[in-house]
């Protein structure tokens, strides 16, 4: 009998992580790489942080706290939703978990029986059908357009949902594309969810504070609040607050299902760090004079990268409202081949061509479920990404 599980089966390991650790290897071999592959902010936690942090070792905060997190940061968390959203949680309508992704696990885990659909617009965050098929359930992609802004138009919602559909997966701004949703268009697929009652909305709002060009992130409970109690609104502090390593993401919900999901977590790794917890605090409470600076050198190698993309002919590629990724188009390089002979069947065979030869790690578009393309992470220096950009243009231009 094998030791390990027939569910194990249904999830593959997060090809993100993968390209990094082959990047990794590279260097290590002595090899000049150039790592745009990974989704983590290269800032540096702001110091008033990390401060409540060690304040929270000096004073003992080291033991275990509840289940579902301090009542300071499910308190702060209810208080940076209202300051950003006007929304209006209580404490037990909060969780606390050691990451978003804990957040997202919980909730599919605790919720779905086997057949459960879940609509997830494409391209992707590659956890989304990851977690579900491991939770039983059943990922339905649809794939958006770029000529659409890669988002999910109401048509295409109502085309998806079925008698067993339980959730919609909305990501905004989104992991890989930057897309995120003006509060019409959330409003718009607002009506839509109004003809189907049963259907619950999963809003992942990770990079809702990384938005440029004056874009105003939206929730979508805060345009249809009616929403409120068939809604898990998800964000978190490691991509905003620079956080990756501390694993603090939270959730708003209906307090029954902010009960099951207590439950759950509190047969798995129950609370959240506690140290990271009373740093979460300070985060969520504290000064956020850091983000402005952080947007405008965001929003800088955004621009950096999109402009030297647009010296490549042969590439589209959208211009993102928010994250920090570009996602362009490669479609009219497949079937090309390489100075060293490669051919390029796939975008995995472009990104792995692209690292072998020139030494830039990327993700393949299929990783978020969207072939043709590859993912730019510009959270990397300038002069890096400058670097990056003059080896992709090069790279383009010699394929034959
Ligand atoms: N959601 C999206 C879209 C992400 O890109 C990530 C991280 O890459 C997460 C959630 C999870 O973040 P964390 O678990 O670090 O809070």
């Amino acid at each position: 009998m094998p030791v390990i599980s027939a569910r194990l089966d249904r999830i593959s390991p997060s090809q993100t992580i993968a390209m990094t650790q082959k990047a990794r290897e590279l260097r290590l071999a002595g090899r000049d790489i150039l790592s745009l592959s990974a989704g983590e902010p290269d800032f540096a936690t702001p110091a008033h942080i990390c401060e409540a942090a060690v304040q929270a070792i000096r004073d003992g905060d080291t033991h275990y706290t509840d289940v579902a997190g301090t009542k300071q940061l499910r308190e702060a968390a209810a208080a940076r939703l209202n300051a950003d959203y006007s929304l209006d949680y209580t404490p037990d309508e909060i969780i606390i978990s050691t990451g978003g992704k804990q957040v997202i696990y919980n909730v599919f885990v605790a919720t779905l029986n086997a057949g459960d659909e879940v609509v997830i617009p494409s391209p992707a965050w590659v956890s989304y059908p990851d977690i579900v098929a491991l939770a039983d359930g059943t990922p339905v992609i649809i794939p958006t357009s770029e000529h659409e802004g890669f988002k999910l138009t109401p048509d295409a919602l109502r085309a998806a949902l079925t008698p067993r559909t339980k959730w919609l997966v909305l990501n905004s701004p989104c992991n890989p594309t930057g897309a995120a949703y003006t509060g019409a268009e959330l409003n718009a697929l607002a009506e839509v969810l109004a003809d189907f009652p049963h259907v619950w909305v999963l809003t992942d709002d990770i990079y809702a504070k990384l938005v440029y060009d004056g874009f105003e992130a939206r929730t979508i409970v805060q345009v249809a609040p009616q929403l409120r109690s068939r809604t898990v609104t998800m964000n978190g502090l490691s991509k905003a607050y620079a956080m990756t390593g501390w694993r603090i993401g939270y959730a708003a919900a209906p307090a029954g299902l902010i009960k099951a999901l207590t439950k759950l977590q509190g047969q798995s790794t129950s609370n959240a760090c506690s140290i990271a917890q009373a740093a979460g605090v300070a985060a969520l409470t504290g000064s956020h004079d850091f983000l402005q600076p952080m947007l405008a050198e965001y929003k800088a190698r955004r621009d950096l990268v999109l402009s030297e993309l647009a010296k490549i002919p042969d590439i589209s590629c959208a211009t993102p409202q928010g994250a920090f990724y570009v996602f362009p188009a490669i479609k009219n390089f497949l079937g090309k081949r390489t100075p060293q002979g490669r051919v390029l069947s796939s975008d995995e065979d472009f990104v792995a061509a692209l690292l072998e030869e020139k030494g830039v790690a990327t993700v393949q578009g299929r990783a978020f479920l969207h072939p043709g393309y590859f993912r730019i992470s510009y959270a990397a220096d300038r002069a890096v990404l400058q670097q990056a950009c003059a080896r992709i243009i090069a790279f383009c231009a010699e394929l034959g």
